[in-house]
Order: structure tokens, then sequence, then C-alpha cells
């Protein structure tokens, strides 16, 4: 019988959903048709044995590991630092995929860029390359008033991307995360998340209806005349699963809404093609909140690289932010 922790089942939804993605990243769609991911497998693009998980996690774990220590960017730059030039929070000590944003901000940050400028602030740098590391913030701010959460989650966006649509995605999959936190099922949670984020949105001081109406698939709103439909009733084919930040969120939250379990759901994310590992690790976030790593199949979680490690880095974020 698993524990109430729930940082264990952000950790583990998150790193599962990457490693099942893995040996299939840059495979589109249509590729994995005739032969879907079912379950941990080995080699394939990175060469890497079954289990293996990539800087979507490492990068996640950077974080859990900062806010062991108290809310300090600074420090969260260091750790991102050491992953880039150490391995820190590999699984197999190596370094073997890393995005260009990431890349660029991480040498920017080791230059001595202060971390709120080290991320690129152009509209084309809106990679998920900070939505796929961010869901550990969720136990940092979800007791704080929606202003505190917004900001919180820029400054953490910025490091690596601070386009106000990064910053916008990271807010929304927080704000769904935070409604499954609480308890509610995910129809209740995800009307809730866009009612919140609509109303906050449209009242915040740097709004820009633009960069929300971009954002209509998930938050349902009317611009001029084109008819919404809700994201439910989109079709796969409608859904892109590329590395674009605002696809990786609406995959995931589609994948989510389309399944009744931890299974399905990363495995729908992950044979939508492309970024398979990290649209597997955003939406296994998701999915770990909401039925709990005691769903997760026993059989992927023996193979996934330094379980226990990963363990005791969730008990130890556990203690500090419920305690
Ligand atoms: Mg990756």
């Amino acid at each position: 019988m698993a524990d109430e922790n729930k940082v264990k089942d952000v950790l583990l939804g998150v790193v599962v959903g990457d490693a099942l993605g893995v040996p299939v990243e840059f495979i589109p769609r249509k590729g994995l048709q005739n032969e879907p991911v079912t379950g941990m497998r080995a080699y394939g693009t990175h060469r890497q044995p079954a289990g293996t998980w990539s800087d979507d996690s490492s990068l996640t774990f950077c974080l859990a590991e900062m806010l062991c220590n108290g809310y300090d960017l600074q420090a969260l730059a260091e750790r991102f630092v050491d992953w880039k030039e150490a391995a820190y929070w590999t699984a197999h000590g190596e370094v073997f995929d890393i995005g260009i944003a990431t890349s660029a901000a991480i040498y920017s940050l080791q230059k001595g860029v202060p971390p709120l400028q080290a991320g690129g602030d152009d509209e084309h740098s809106n990679g998920n390359g900070s939505l796929m590391r961010i869901l550990p913030l969720l136990f940092y701010i979800k007791d704080r008033p929606v202003e505190e959460r917004y900001r919180i989650i820029g400054e953490v966006s910025s490091l690596t991307h601070r386009h106000v649509r990064s910053v916008n995605a990271c807010f929304i999959y927080l704000e769904m995360a935070r409604q499954l936190l609480l308890g509610k099922d995910k129809w209740e949670a995800y009307r809730n998340m866009a009612r919140d984020v609509n109303t906050f949105l449209h009242a915040h001081p740097v709004r820009s209806q633009r960069e929300i109406d971009i954002f209509h698939r998930i938050l349902e709103n009317p611009i001029g005349d084109y008819v919404i439909r809700p994201l439910y009733d989109f079709e796969e084919e409608e859904m892109y699963s590329t590395g674009y930040v605002l696809h990786t969120l609406e995959a995931s939250l589609w994948c989510l809404l389309h399944t009744d379990n931890y299974a399905d759901a990363v495995l729908k994310a992950v044979n939508l093609g492309h970024d398979t590992d990290t649209t597997g690790a955003v939406t296994g976030g998701l999915a770990g909140i909401l039925y709990g790593r005691e769903s997760i199949p026993e059989a992927w979680l023996q193979v996934l690289a330094r379980r226990t490690d990963i363990e005791q880095l969730a008990d130890r974020l556990y203690h500090k932010m419920y305690s």
C-alpha cells in the first residue's frame, strides 16, 4: 500500500513517461503505428538500455533538489550547469539529449548571466524545454495566491524559456496539476483550470490577447466567429506532438482526457510520435497525480534507472514541503 507521498507520484509519473519515449524519440507517428510502444524498450534512438530517462527527468530532478534546500534560482542554475557539464542527475552518467534553447541558456548561466535573464525571450524560443521540467514546483506554490503562483512559475521557466507563451504553458500545466492534487476528477480539474486561468490571464497586467488566444483549444475561448470545440472533441490527426510548447501541452491534456489509467495515458502520448519522451513525461506527471504511482506497471518501475535514488529524492522533497 503506497503512502500519501504525492511527490513520489509526480517524480515517478514524469520519469516513467520520459523513459517510455526515449527509445522512439523523433520517430513520426506513422512510423510507430505498425509497432507501437507497449512497454520499456531498449536501444532505439539514443542506444540506451531499457528504463533510461533523459534531460526532461534530469532537469526535473534538479528542480526537486533545489526545492529540498529552499527556493533559490542561482542554486537551480548551478544544478543545471552541473547536469550539462558533469552529468549530474543523469540515468547512466551521460547527457545524450539536450534542447537547443536549454543548451544556449545553460551556457549563458555558466558565463554569469543572472538566472532571470538566461532564457530566450523571442517568440521562436518556445520549445517545451521549461514545461518538461517544471512539475515539482507544484509543491512549492500550491498554497500560494494565484498572482504569486504565476510569478514564481515565470521565474523558474525563465532560466531557459522566458517568453510569455512558455510561462503561460507552464502556468496552465501547473494549474491543472494543482486541481488534480486537490483531488478533483479530471473533468472537474480541467474545467476549474480553464476557468481560473482565463480569469487570471484576462486580469493580468501583462495580458496579451494574442497570447491568450493561442491557447484557445485548451481554454475554449471564442475568437471572433471561430466555432469553439472542446479539446476532448479533437481527433488524433488534429493533435500535434512536436517540440513546440503549445503542442506538448495540448497533446498531454488530450491524452489524459482520452484515457482512464496511467499506462494508457503515457502510451497514447508516446505513440503520438515525434517528441515522444517529452509528451510522455508531461502527460506522465499529470497521470501520476491522478492515478497514483501504484497504478504504474511494476514491470516498468523494475527496469527504471536509479529508481531508489528517485524515490529517496521524492521522500526528501515530501518532508521538506509537508512538515
Ligand atoms: Mg528528452
